[in-house]
């Protein structure tokens, strides 16, 4: 007789049994990570949520990329995604391809990921307090991650734990390795984190937001240290963020999401100086600014759309001062930018849009030297 799988709450769809993907052919050796038209939904109560909706980008070996946007633009479930802490269900990955040095990750079994994940691939959460475990001392938390992927003994993982406290700046990393994390300062915290995800030389650092729970003067601190560490280790890193000072100090390319999907890409001079996307120019408009004082700050009119009644258009539509009828009829794809390597997912730089372009640009100009006074 059959076994069939009976769904006893109707409202969570049972797990689909895995799904032997076809996937393209890896990307060249020195790509460290490839995500292809990545889509991640969650399917919920009142429907599906497409929170990550078809993005893609690549991370070469020791590079640095800032994927930045507002709250709910689908950034952290990319970053989950990669890591394949999805929660399934409610969350799916419903289609893509992730390469990382030179396999396909989502066609892996869970085994053999959570070898990588921790020690190839490392994390560091913005919330440190909830991550590190308050019965453990942080030694002891930073020796067992060691443990789990070395083959190493007891006593060499709690001197790789001092060792890597003492790299991320804490002065006596002896004493602190005995001592708990309620016992430890935000940043100190922080720094336990770190220190965490770099004990095993991981080629790729996810870093969500690490810098959002904490003071503003231990934030700079925290971010010269991430660099710092980066640049020592030769680590790839991919820095989740919604702050463009942060993405401006820290990267070298950035990618900029909106609804599910990165809507300007390049290297962060190109896309910071030279803002080719609606979305892009709005967000640099409205950061405040000492010499602003006194006018009114600008803001992106509207807001994120719903995500059960998407625009069938340009995502951005409903809040893009240069939308015209085109932008309701179809989402543009990512097009390329001449004369550099910035993509942008805009009408304005395709054929129909060039009589509107120079009135983008102009008002590009101005606002960037506006920003930059
Ligand atoms: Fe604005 Fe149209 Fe460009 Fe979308 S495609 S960002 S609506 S101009």
């Amino acid at each position: 007789m059959t076994a069939k799988i009976v769904n006893l709450d109707p409202v969570t769809p049972v797990t689909p049994a895995p799904v032997r993907r076809v996937v393209g052919p890896p990307p060249p050796p020195d790509v460290l990570l490839d995500v292809r038209g990545l889509k991640t939904y969650f399917h919920v109560m009142d429907g599906t949520v497409p929170a990550v909706d078809g993005v893609d980008f690549q991370l070469k070996r020791g590079e640095t990329l800032g994927l930045v946007g507002e709250s709910g633009c689908g950034k952290s479930v990319t970053s989950l995604s990669i890591m394949r802490l999805i929660d399934i269900p409610p969350g799916e990955i419903v289609a893509g391809e992730i390469w990382f040095d030179g396999q396909e990750i989502l066609s892996m079994p869970m085994s053999q990921m959570r070898k990588i994940r921790g020690s190839d691939m490392s994390m560091i959460f913005q919330e440190p307090m909830t991550s590190l475990n308050p019965v453990f001392t942080v030694g002891n938390q930073i020796a067992e991650a060691v443990k789990a992927h070395r083959d190493v003994s007891g006593r060499e993982a709690w001197s790789r734990a001092v060792e890597m406290l003492e790299a991320v700046g804490i002065a006596a990393p002896k004493r602190l390795a005995k001592q708990y994390p309620h016992e430890l300062s935000g940043g100190m915290r922080q720094r336990v984190m770190i220190a965490m995800a770099l004990s095993c030389d991981p080629k790729l650092v996810i870093a969500d937001e690490p810098t959002t729970a904490l003071d503003v003067t231990i934030q700079a601190q925290i971010l010269e240290l991430i660099k710092a560490l980066q640049e020592r280790t030769g680590a790839a890193l991919l820095l989740i963020t919604h702050d463009l000072a942060v993405v401006a100090e820290t990267v070298q390319r950035m990618a900029v999401m909106y609804a599910g999907r990165i809507v300007e890409s390049g290297p962060v001079e190109d896309v910071l100086l030279r803002p080719q996307h609606p979305y892009t120019l709005g967000l640099l408009s409205s950061i405040p600014a000492l010499h602003k004082r006194g006018r009114q700050l600008d803001v992106i009119k509207g807001v994120v759309p719903n995500p059960f009644r998407m625009p069938a258009g340009c995502k951005f539509e409903p809040r893009c001062p240069y939308a015209w009828d085109r932008c309701r009829q179809s989402d543009p794809e990512l097009l390329a930018i001449p004369g550099g390597d910035v993509r942008a997912r805009c009408y304005l730089h395709s054929p129909e849009g060039a009589s509107r372009l120079a009135e983008f640009e102009r008002v590009s100009v101005a606002t960037v030297a506006d920003e930059t006074l």
